[in-house]
């Protein structure tokens, strides 16, 4: 298995930006579970299956089939370019459902553990320390206050310029979607106990880049 930088934590704690800004400085790809998960959810949608255990079996075939595309600035899946369509409040709500199947979660691990048999990445989501490479060389767990994490989603143009100045709003669905991912049985969201937990409340992301960059370093023996 080739070298993995691991960033995991809830919503809006910067995560994104943080993990593309690492991988661009280091010069490795970069995969955002996230769409992964997003894009099976909008796949399965569209296709009119139910995100409840009794379609699983169906959405799992979605996980583990479908053409998926993340890494750069584009998400696709089957060819259909969903990019902004995976992005609404609608999928963040199905996203966190589909991510509550053990079978889908097993075939978007299965996918994710591929990136790292070709060559070095970096990784964000939710479980990538705990359970995608649990021997992942580098974990990082960013964390921020509720404020600060609706504060940040309320202001980030990937999801959509409807949702700017509605805090309080975003803050109840961030609040609903963290309980999802936090209670649920699959692979809930919890940092590894060997992860750098870092608190993002207040840093500008320049500054977490950096603090991020000298723990990569550190671990890999790069000066
Ligand atoms: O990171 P993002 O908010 O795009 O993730 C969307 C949803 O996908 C999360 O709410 C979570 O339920 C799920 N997810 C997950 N495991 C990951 C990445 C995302 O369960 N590794």
């Amino acid at each position: 298995m080739h070298p993995v930088v691991a960033i995991d934590g809830p919503s809006g704690a910067g995560k994104g930006t943080v993990a593309r800004a690492v991988a661009h400085e280091l010069g490795w790809p970069y995969v955002d579970t996230g769409a992964m998960y997003r894009a099976v959810a909008w796949r399965a949608r569209d296709a009119g299956l139910s995100l409840e255990a009794r379609d699983e079996e169906r959405v799992a075939a979605v996980a583990l089939n479908a053409a998926i595309e993340v890494g750069g600035e584009r998400v696709a899946i089957d060819g259909h370019d969903v990019t902004g369509a995976i992005r609404t409040p609608e999928i963040d709500d199905a996203a966190a459902r589909v991510a509550r199947l053990p079978r889908v979660r097993a075939a978007l691990v299965a996918r994710q553990r591929q990136y790292a048999a070709v060559g070095p990445v970096v990784m964000e989501g939710r479980d990538i320390g705990t359970v995608v490479f649990p021997g992942a060389a580098v974990k990082v767990y960013l964390d921020a206050s509720p404020a600060a994490r609706a504060a940040r989603r309320s202001t980030d143009p990937a999801h959509g310029l409807s949702r700017a100045g509605a805090i309080d709003v975003v803050a109840d669905a961030l609040a609903a979607r963290d309980h999802l991912d936090r209670t649920r049985r699959a692979s809930p969201l919890r940092r590894a106990p060997d992860a750098t937990v870092l608190d993002t409340t207040g840093l500008q992301i320049e500054s977490v880049v950096a603090r991020v960059l000298e723990i990569v370093r550190a671990c890999l023996g790069r000066g």
